[in-house]
């Protein structure tokens, strides 16, 4: 006898033992916010969920520890005996009788998802809609890549009582309806004669079941509205219209598994701002696909006799250097195209090493023709102009063998049958 209690309590103890930190497996800190341990829940619950792993039975066991351990650290008091004593600490606080009771994981997950607890193509069960949002970054963070968040206010399984509606989670089946939330009525149009309308039930409002101590959280519809915020990735080079995915975090109900939260990641327009880095030239950058357009004005001197250099502040600060040497004409309207200086190209890399892709970048040079000389200036710019065009100079028109009077055009009509 004495030996099997023995056997039972070593047993016992190679389990707590051989249980994983609660901490590890839902890859928090040991100082994790209640925030940090519901995120952790989140995504961890969803990635092993049993439905979305068919047969693995190390993503099952997972997805129950992962429930446990949630349930232990998201409460203050279990919480505070884990840290102190560790899972032994746990199951005897367990085996003592501790105020809360253990879940069922399922349950724990159609608490965070609605539904019960179930992935729609394996129980059969109703998906929520989607929900569309858009979020506008800056085409800075298309360039360089940037982890932000968003907040979302959506519809979400009443938490304090568990999508019951019920303060003391005592749900009643309706007596007028019998539980079917609608009623068959008779009614007499001539005598003898009766038609019989179906209609809601009144009591129970269609849903079948009456609570008798409404939770005054939800006042019985046991759905909230909770804003609830997001982590959004902005990868380099990621295409503007880009749409993402977070799975099963649209509106909740307990009739079904929430659907999927799309965010569709648009650019946002071209704003100044305060901080040094938000006043780069290139946060006027115009973007197509990889590559990226400036329009830089130059003067007439600059773009006739060369001789000058501009520095454009890219995306990330770095400085393109545009120049030309003295003699080196610009045309009006010249686009310039400096390769590399575009875009990161999304999701690809150069074979040979780590670094990235780029566009081009497109540059347009408008000159400007000052309209404002000072006269002496305008008389010596005047004399050379005379000096040559007495020399070499051409008149176009005469060149162009163009004429001197309006040419007369035929009458419209008496032009006789078009073939068509
Ligand atoms: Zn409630
Ligand atoms: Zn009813």
């Amino acid at each position: 006898m004495l030996l099997r209690i023995l056997l039972l309590l070593g047993c016992l103890m190679l389990a707590v033992l051989g249980a994983e930190d609660f901490y590890k497996l839902l890859g928090l800190k040991k100082n994790a916010s209640e925030r940090e341990i519901k995120k952790a829940y989140r995504q961890l619950s969803k990635k092993y969920h049993p439905d979305k792993n068919p047969g693995d039975k190390e993503a099952e066991e997972k997805f129950v520890n992962i429930a446990e351990a949630y349930e232990v650290l998201v409460d203050e008091e279990t919480r505070k005996i884990y840290d102190q004593y560790g899972h032994e600490g746990i199951e005897q606080h367990k085996r003592g009788g501790g105020p809360r009771q253990h879940h069922d994981p399922f349950d724990l997950f159609s608490r965070f998802f609605g539904g019960s607890g179930h992935f729609g193509h394996q129980g059969g069960e109703r998906k929520g809609p989607d929900m569309e949002v858009r979020v506008a970054v800056p085409l800075r963070d298309f360039y360089n890549g940037r982890k932000t968040t968003f907040t979302v206010e959506k519809q979400a399984v009443c938490s304090a009582c568990e999508g019951s509606g019920s303060e003391d989670g005592h749900v009643d089946q309706c007596d007028v309806c019998g539980g079917h939330g609608r009623i068959i009525r008779k009614q007499q149009l001539a005598p003898g004669m009766f038609q019989q309308i179906q209609m809601q039930c009144e009591k129970c409002g269609g849903r079948g079941k009456t609570i008798k101590h409404v939770c005054p959280v939800c006042q019985g519809n046991r759905v909230v509205r909770e804003p609830e915020t997001h982590d959004l990735e902005v990868e380099k080079g990621m295409p503007r219209g880009v749409r993402i995915t977070y799975e099963n975090e649209a509106d909740e109900s307990p009739d079904w598994v929430a659907g999927d939260l799309v965010v569709h990641l648009v650019e946002s327009e071209p704003v100044l701002g305060q901080q040094d880095h938000e006043r780069t030239d290139g946060t006027f950058f115009r973007r197509r696909g990889n590559d990226l357009f400036w329009r830089e004005v130059i003067s007439l001197r600059e773009a006739w006799m060369g001789d000058w250099t501009r520095n454009i502040t890219h995306l990330d600060g770095h400085i393109v250097q545009l120049s030309r040497k003295r003699g080196e004409v610009v045309q009006p309207n010249t686009v310039e195209i400096i390769s590399d200086e575009g875009m990161p190209i999304w999701h690809q890399h150069l074979e040979n090493n780590a670094g990235e892709v780029f566009g081009s970048l497109h540059v347009e040079y408008v000159v400007v023709l000052p309209d404002q000389m000072e006269k002496g200036m305008e008389k010596d710019f005047w004399a050379t102009w005379e000096k040559w065009r007495k020399k070499n100079g051409k008149t176009l028109d005469q060149e162009w063998a163009r004429p001197k009077e309006p040419i007369v055009m035929p009458p419209i009509e008496d032009e006789g049958h078009s073939e068509l």
